[in-house]
């Protein structure tokens, strides 16, 4: 639908309303920057991110996945950078205290209350934690702010395990923290989320071919979840905006409701990272290439993606509203490969003449479709409920099923219905599902 349509309060409030997306911590009035996914939303994410580990992993011979701990020794944190200068810039208000991002603030008044803005200082966004019984600076640790170091540091494992040839990558999908200093625009900014992310190993010579395949590599994938073309745009961050690791980024902008924000990155972390863990733990993470007979600490390109963004932009692109018989319609058009059920089986009546039938039809499609049994309230709620929820099919079965042993099949989409013999459905919905 046209995008002025698609506001951030119906895509959250849907989200909210057909359990997909909740508050964090709700019942005691939230707790800024967290969110908590509910059945349709686990379920949404985790197609999400089956497809990207598929495709990033388990489809590719050079791929390796990892699930590190998010609790790390805080010398990864010293030596990646992190401890002094994974930092955000700070201003206070000196009338109202309340704290901003300097860079998302205009002029030098407070977006509040306009009082004066105090200093700008920099505000290290990790969260720290001690861990063991004895409270010191000998026990503090961080929540990993990126997934990226538990890669890192598990560089050596892989090489010594499993022998890879150059170039070759570990893939990781996992939760990061950063103390976000304004979280905002719903799943957008959280303290808490989730990426999955890729390190590619290259011979130092090669970053720029590599670079190349993965900026394709991520707008591919961008289109097979349903994106937009015309929504995304690609931004070189300029030297003087990298981050501290980085020797070319490019940025993924959306066309989020709220504006265009990052929703990705692709970066060249040249050696950085493995040079200077080698150097603070003092174990070697040189690459032996035993054909070249050449020794070197590879070169990294990082393919990032925000999967709480990722769950955002596809909800925005997918919502819709329609004028149908004098009323709305909204429905989400959500990819089908992605939708969380793919099948409604929707018995017009409770009455057992009808679940006679309908349970057997569900529990033979369940073996090979995400399906919901739901007999409850009237038909069109029930309708209503599968096209906000972007089920593609519902199946009524109606008192005319009794005798003729066909079902009424409904497209999300064009709400076409479809008169089908029930032992011709695992069929005619696998042709749709394609
Ligand atoms: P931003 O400039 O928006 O703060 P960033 O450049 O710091 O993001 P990266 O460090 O590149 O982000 O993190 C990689 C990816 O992780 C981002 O592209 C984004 O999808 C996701 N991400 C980063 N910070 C957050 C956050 N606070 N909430 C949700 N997702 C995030």
């Amino acid at each position: 639908m046209e995008k002025e349509k698609v506001t951030m309060e119906k895509v959250e409030s849907l989200a909210k309303r057909r359990g997909f997306i909740y508050r964090g911590s709700e019942i005691y009035g939230g707790l800024a920057g967290t969110w908590d996914y509910g059945p349709l939303g686990v379920a949404l994410k985790k197609n999400v991110k089956d497809m990207w580990w598929k495709r990033f992993v388990e489809d590719r011979s050079d791929m390796y996945g990892v699930d590190a701990a998010i609790l790390m020794n805080s010398r990864v944190w010293e030596a990646a950078g992190h401890v002094a200068t994974f930092t955000d810039p700070l201003v206070e208000c000196e009338k109202c205290k309340k704290r901003f991002r300097a860079d998302q603030v205009d002029g030098g008044a407070c977006p509040d209350c306009k009082g004066k803005l105090g200093q700008e200082r920099q505000f290290n966004m990790m969260f720290k934690t001690s861990a063991g019984a004895v409270e010191d600076s000998s026990s503090t640790v961080y929540l990993r702010p990126e997934t990226a170091q538990g890669m890192f540091v598990n560089f050596k494992n892989i090489v010594d395990s499993f022998h890879p040839r150059m170039p070759f990558g570990l893939g990781q999908i996992g939760k990061a923290f950063r103390n976000e200093i304004t979280p905002r625009d719903f799943i957008f900014r959280t303290r808490e989320f989730e990426q999955m992310e890729i390190e590619y190993f290259v011979k130092p010579e090669d970053w720029k071919e590599h670079f190349e395949y993965w900026r394709e590599q991520m707008t591919e994938w961008m289109k097979d979840i349903g994106l937009r073309e015309q929504d995304i745009h690609e931004l070189e961050v300029p030297s003087e905006d990298l981050a501290h690791y980085s020797k070319r980024t490019i940025d993924f902008e959306f066309d989020f409701p709220f504006g265009r924000k990052e929703l990705y990155g692709i970066a060249y972390r040249t050696d950085f990272d493995l040079a200077n863990h080698q150097k603070e733990s003092t174990v070697s993470l040189e690459y032996i290439d035993e054909a070249e007979k050449q020794k070197f600490i590879p070169h990294v390109i990082e393919p990032t993606f925000g999967l709480d963004r990722t769950i955002l932009s596809i909800l925005c692109t997918s919502y819709d509203e329609e004028a149908v018989d004098g009323e709305v319609r909204s429905v989400l058009r959500l990819p089908k490969h992605l939708a969380p059920i793919k099948v409604a089986i929707l018995p017009l009546s409770k009455k057992e003449e009808l679940s006679v039938v309908a349970k057997p039809i569900f529990d033979t499609l369940k073996k090979e479709f995400v399906c919901q049994y739901d007999e409850t309230q009237s038909i069109g709620k029930r309708y209503r409920r599968q096209d906000e929820i972007g089920t593609p099919y519902c199946i009524t079965v109606d008192f005319e099923t009794i005798n003729d042993h066909a079902v009424t099949v409904r497209d999300r989409d064009t709400m076409k219905q479809d008169r089908v013999a029930i032992e011709k459905l695992p069929e005619y919905l696998r042709e749709k599902m394609k």
